[in-house]
């Protein structure tokens, strides 16, 4: 019997959070995915993920819990669950970079808030997860750097590591048990997604590009939209980068591409000043590096 680990599952459903089984002392999921889907059981009516599996129901909890020593992940999205991830620094992040919890204070200073009091976890690694009660009517999904560097999210689509759980890295536990406080309005706002005014974008479909193309391009501008302000520019870049070769091989107009990216960073805050350099210069380099490729 794993006692601490179902203990800590039925803990979680308590509260209303949906769980679903993690691989033993690790954070990815022990469900399986949908290319190596048998359509029985959960799936017998087609496959369903993590996130449609997660669960409250003691007796599922306990079936499953019960001698599987799992991990535990919640479902943030059906939880009805806001997880603000604050992480650690790690080597390759340049000197002076505050870590999550550093940047998320100076956030709140800047919003002049204070660090909300909620239900907050302490992570493996040492970075700390904030739970907060997702907005009644909203719909948010994960972000990454979307308030800072080093701060994500996670909601719809998204899963955090449950405190009972342990990795090789260490031990996930709660460090205020404070009740979870509704998402702030000055943190919801931000969080929402963000999108791209069609007048900015390129026309629905490229003059001339593959459907290969035409969805890189569409995938490349949301994501810029949707960088955080920290990200921002770096998305942007290698959004460029990487359609840089679409404008090599002629399958995308560079015109069109320009427009897009621009679209994109005006919708994620910058000015068209601070885009326009990065795209031209980024697409110049990709375009030159990609031509001997293009035939
Ligand atoms: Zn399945």
């Amino acid at each position: 019997m794993n006692t601490p680990l179902l203990t800590a599952a039925l803990d979680a459903a308590e509260r209303g959070w949906h769980v679903f089984p993690l691989r033993p002392r690790d954070k990815r999921p022990a469900l399986h995915g949908e290319s190596a889907c048998v359509h029985t059981g959960d799936c017998a009516e087609g496959h369903r993920k993590w996130e449609q599996r997660a669960t409250t129901n003691p007796g599922r909890i306990r079936y499953c819990w019960e001698y599987a020593p799992a991990n535990i992940g919640i479902a943030t999205g059906p939880s009805g669950l806001v997880v603000v991830d604050l992480d650690m620094l790690k080597p390759s992040d340049p000197e002076g970079t505050p870590d999550g919890v550093t940047a998320f204070k100076a956030l709140c200073e800047r919003a002049g808030q204070e660090v909300p009091s909620t239900y907050r976890t302490r992570t493996a690694s040492g970075g700390q997860h904030l739970y907060f009660t997702a907005p009644t009517g909203a719909r948010l999904t994960n972000t990454a750097g979307r308030l800072h560097r080093k701060i994500d999210t996670r909601a719809w689509g998204g899963y955090v590591v449950a405190p009972g759980s342990t990795t090789p890295a260490g031990n996930y536990t709660v460090i205020d048990p404070a009740p979870v406080a509704p998402l702030p309005d000055w943190l919801h706002k931000p969080l929402t997604p963000r999108q791209v005014p069609r007048a900015l974008t390129a026309a629905p479909t490229p003059s001339k590009g593959s459907a290969y193309a035409t969805a890189a391009l569409r995938a490349e501008t949301a994501n810029v939209a949707n960088a955080g302000e920290g990200v921002r520019n770096f998305t942007l870049l290698r959004a460029a980068r990487a359609l840089g070769r679409f404008v090599a091989s002629g399958e995308l107009d560079r015109g069109e591409v320009q427009e897009a990216l621009k679209g994109g960073g005006l919708a994620a805050g910058l000015r068209e000043s601070e885009c326009t350099p990065v795209i031209t210069s980024a697409l110049n380099w990709s375009i030159t590096h990609n031509q001997g490729k293009a035939s």
